[in-house]
């Protein structure tokens, strides 16, 4: 990208900048491979001002490896629990349970064991193993990518493989061997802060003078759009029982299968946690949820349950938009489900739900209230 002098300076310009205005952030003032591992798991699609309450929370209850590697799952996924992208939260155990097995307790400093434990890929293992143990990895993801495009005034589709490996290269060859650690966050930070998706701060920019995109006046339009999948709507309903104490029912996380899941595969819209009874539905929510409890619970047949339905939730899962009608569903008795639990409905935003389960908690909440309000 550059002839020796100019990547010299542009070097310089970066880190020096980097040096004097980083952000203060908690996975910085350490060198722990663990703590620089979790920081990293935990900012994977997640912005640094949600990710910092729930990195600290985690490092009180799991300090070390050899916690996390004890840790029953349901505590992990209950403080990762309104994070999003669960599977981050459960290979986190699995792979700590692989740094005591193989590892002896030590986090590793080889690039493929490091690739080995599960959750960790190209760009997290570069991160880890050149902020904790200074290795001259070169770390790429969308927002390093998005400099790297602007600088050289790269057109296209960046996740195109061919591209994608072009990136690499010039990441490779712009990282900074004496300090490779500073060198990767240094470009994350210029993603982070700088050189952002929408109006790049180019005024500001330490490295403005070496930018083609800019030089070129189009290092706004960069990266080139790529085609989104597009938006698919899902309808379900759910069902959220109470008792006169106020507890609910809440069916076990679903057992994972192989099998590709469909567009309202409700498990993976619970993000395989803890949740309501839920089903995909075509018709009328309230007759199709009916129909599905009677199917689910046959011990119930004979009730004549009252649904009384509570504000209508929105949430997205990835390309799905969906739309939740809860139901509130008053009972004298709990339905009995096999491998299902009873807890407080005020208390599921403490458990290991996720944030559609949370949200459905939270309409059922204010629809009984009105309910005691007007009785
Ligand atoms: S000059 Fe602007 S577009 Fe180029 S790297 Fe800096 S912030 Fe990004």
């Amino acid at each position: 990208m550059f002839n020796r002098r100019e990547l010299a300076t542009f070097r310089n310009q970066l880190l020096g900048w980097f040096r004097q205005f980083q952000r203060d952030l908690p996975w910085r003032r350490t060198k722990d491979p663990y703590r620089i591992w979790l920081s990293e798991i935990m900012l994977q699609q997640t912005r640094v001002a949600a990710v910092i309450p729930y990195y600290e929370r985690f490092l009180q209850r799991f300090p070390d490896v050899r916690s996390l590697a004890t840790a029953p799952q349901d505590e992990v996924l209950r403080l990762w629990s309104g994070l999003g992208y669960y599977s981050r939260a459960r290979n986190l155990p699995k792979a700590a349970q692989q740094i005591i097995s193989k590892h002896k307790g030590q986090f590793p400093t080889h690039l493929e064991d490091v690739l080995a434990l599960p959750g960790v890929g190209n760009y997290t293992a570069a991160a880890i193993l050149s902020i904790a143990f200074d290795k001259r990895q070169a770390v790429l993801d969308g927002n390093v990518a998005r400099v790297l495009a602007r600088l050289g005034g790269i057109r296209g589709d960046l996740r195109e493989s061919q591209r994608w490996q072009k990136l690499q290269k010039n990441a490779d060859g712009l990282l900074e061997p004496k300090s490779p650690g500073d060198w990767n966050q240094a470009m994350m930070e210029l993603g982070a802060t700088l050189c952002i998706p929408k109006s790049p701060q180019c005024l500001l920019c330490p490295v403005a003078k070496f930018c083609e995109g800019r030089k070129l006046g189009i290092a706004e339009s960069l990266p080139e759009k790529w085609k989104k999948r597009a938006t698919v709507e899902v309808t379900l309903a759910a069902a959220v029982f109470t008792d006169g104490k106020g507890q609910t029912v809440l069916l076990p996380p679903p057992q994972s299968t192989r099998e590709k899941a469909s567009t309202d595969h409700v498990p993976t819209l619970v993000s395989k946690m803890w949740h309501f009874p839920t089903l995909a539905v075509a018709g009328e929510p309230g007759r199709d949820l009916i129909a599905f409890l009677r199917k689910q619970l046959p011990e119930e047949q004979n009730h004549n349950w009252e649904l009384v339905p509570a504000r209508k939730v929105r949430h997205a899962v990835t390309y799905r938009a969906i739309i939740l009608f809860p139901f509130l569903i008053e009972v004298k008795i709990l339905p009995r489900v096999s491998g299902a639990k009873q807890v407080a409905l005020t208390d599921i935003f403490s458990l290991p739900v996720s944030n559609l389960t949370r949200k459905v908690a939270s309409a059922a909440l204010t629809t009984a209230a009105l309910a005691r309000a007007k009785r």
